[in-house]
């Protein structure tokens, strides 16, 4: 399932973190588009030792970084870069291991690294499952369909990420669990 996207960003809180627009993305690190098809979420990590949303939002404003996401995530804040009708570049490669999720029709969320080595938080990770949870809803994802439209960066591109996820599988599937009980509720 597929929604026509129009919004850019949004002015909302999400597990009571207010979303923060003011630090976004140069326009020379994603692909404008005023609307699109998106049907696909996919979750990533940051893959730095120790960060947090803010420095990357802002790494982001920098010009040619030949990447990018819509948002980013860590223990407290919740940055997005890329507004959602504009293609970041989260997931794209030279071979796919996904028949239809690309760029031009996904979210792409990075969770920080909050923990530390390479790790992202429980509280991370939870908050991240809300902001998922928020967008399956902006893009009718519901918790029926969580399984086959939010992704792992791996499950598009085989690459390590995020590696907790791809390593655990089992953090991976409570992950999931976690984004299918919060659109069952419907309190996000
Ligand atoms: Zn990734």
């Amino acid at each position: 399932m597929a929604k026509i996207l129009n919004i850019g960003f949004i002015n909302d809180s999400v597990h009571g973190i207010p979303i923060n627009t003011s630090v976004q993305c140069n326009g020379s690190n994603f692909k404008s588009s005023p609307s699109r098809n998106a049907a696909y979420v996919v979750m990533h990590y940051t893959g730095n030792e120790k960060d947090q949303a803010k420095a990357n939002a802002q790494y982001f404003t920098g010009a040619n970084r030949n990447a990018s996401a819509h948002f980013f995530v860590d223990d407290k804040e919740i940055y997005q870069s890329v507004a959602l009708h504009n293609i970041a570049w989260h997931c794209g490669a030279q071979t796919y291991y996904h028949g239809d999720c690309r760029n031009t029709n996904s979210i792409g969320i990075e969770m920080c690294c909050t923990a530390g080595n390479y790790k992202i938080s429980d509280e991370t990770e939870k908050n991240a499952a809300y902001l998922c949870a928020y967008i399956c809803k902006q893009l009718g994802i519901t918790a029926g369909t969580v399984d086959t439209c939010v992704l792992r960066h791996y499950d598009v591109t085989h690459k390590n990420c995020p590696a907790q996820m791809v390593n655990n599988p089992q953090e991976w599937k409570a992950f999931k669990e976690l984004v299918k009980t919060i659109l069952k509720n419907g309190a996000f």
